[in-house]
């Protein structure tokens, strides 16, 4: 993170709700566990989750103040539930806390696609049960309880989207909850969201997995020599291709429209670089190389990214590079 995000971050401090459920402990239900701990933004913790070892770890962290193997244990008596499972896992977990909620509960979630999420909770979600879904749009390619850390969510956007008519105080308290860990709320609507992460998410990693599955396939070129000249821009793509392949095979299936209508987009546009470096249409590459430049320092002055060469990357003397 850059010295310009850490200045902006101010999580807020004090309780938004009494107790707390989080299920799923991974990357993303520990950073929340952690976050809501630091700032004091629920008086107490409970968390759930389908893997013993994940719940062992989360216990041993100290993540939470009650541990249950069944969700709807950690769900019972609590204010605001956050369901923090992959896409797919939502409507088993929703159905899961749904006898447990009492009335005036929250049921939210950290699902990457909104649609999918908001059909699989609704039917589960019991009268007088607020469902407000969101998604913080921040992450690292690692998983688990061990993965996460408090200021995960600090000066990253947390996309809100309430179903119609929800329930403006639940909304308030969702979106409270998550500034109150230092992001950055907005509010959309899940069809908005599920074309916007689209593109700005769900495509580049779909390229990333298929450029370094490419490589990994060259019969012309050794493994070896993929590695060791990485650096060239391929290492920054195995990044992103080293995300959960569980968490994205999900995020494809469940956003599997707005995906493919990017896949579309892309392919014309790759056709037409394709083209241009065929016939020798140098203006076309080097425009188009502008306008890219331009938006790589849209997002560095929005503060999303550093400016730092080799994103801030350490390098010492005997260092690749
Ligand atoms: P993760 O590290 O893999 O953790 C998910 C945890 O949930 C695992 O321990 C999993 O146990 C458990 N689980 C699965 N199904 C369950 C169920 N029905 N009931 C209780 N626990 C269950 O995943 P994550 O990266 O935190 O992602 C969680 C959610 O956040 C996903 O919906 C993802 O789309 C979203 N998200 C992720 C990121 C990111 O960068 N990682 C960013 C924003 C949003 P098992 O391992 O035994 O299945």
């Amino acid at each position: 993170m850059s010295d310009s995000n850490a200045a902006r971050a101010t999580p807020a401090s004090g309780p938004v709700v009494d107790r707390l459920a989080i299920i799923g402990v991974g990357l993303i239900g520990s950073s929340v566990a952690r976050a809501a701990r630091q700032w004091g933004l629920a008086r107490s913790i409970a968390i759930a989750d389908a893997s013993a070892e994940a719940l062992a770890a989360a216990e041993r962290l100290g993540l939470g103040d009650f541990y249950a193997s069944d969700p709807a244990e950690a769900a019972k008596g609590a204010d605001l539930v956050i369901l923090c499972v992959p896409v797919g896992a939502m409507a088993a977990a929703g159905a899961a806390v749904a006898p447990a909620l009492k009335p005036g509960a929250i049921l939210s979630d950290v699902g990457s696609v909104k649609g999918s999420v908001a059909a699989q909770l609704a039917p589960v979600t019991p009268p007088g049960v607020h469902l407000v879904p969101a998604h913080p749009v921040a992450g690292t390619e690692n998983s688990g309880p061990e993965a996460g850390f408090a200021t995960l969510f600090r000066n990253r956007w947390c996309i809100v989207t309430p179903p119609e008519g929800a329930d403006p105080a639940a909304v308030e308290t969702v979106s409270r909850f998550w500034s109150g860990m230092g992001a950055n709320v907005e509010t959309m609507s899940p069809e908005r969201h599920d074309l916007v992460l689209a593109v700005t998410s769900h495509l580049p990693h779909l390229i990333a997995y298929n450029i370094v599955g490419t490589a990994a396939d060259l019969e012309q070129v050794t493994r070896s020599e993929v590695i060791k000249f990485s650096a060239g821009g391929f290492r920054d793509f195995t990044r992103i291709a080293a995300s959960d392949p569980t968490m994205w095979r999900d995020i494809f299936l469940h956003n599997r429209d707005a995906v493919l209508e990017m896949i579309g987009r892309f392919n014309e546009d790759l056709a037409a670089l394709a083209r241009a470096i065929r016939w020798g249409d140098g203006d076309t590459l080097f425009d188009l190389f502008t306008r890219t430049r331009a938006i790589r320092r849209g997002i560095i002055d929005s503060g999303q990214e550093t400016s730092e060469p080799d994103f801030g990357r350490r390098h010492d003397v005997s260092g690749a590079g």
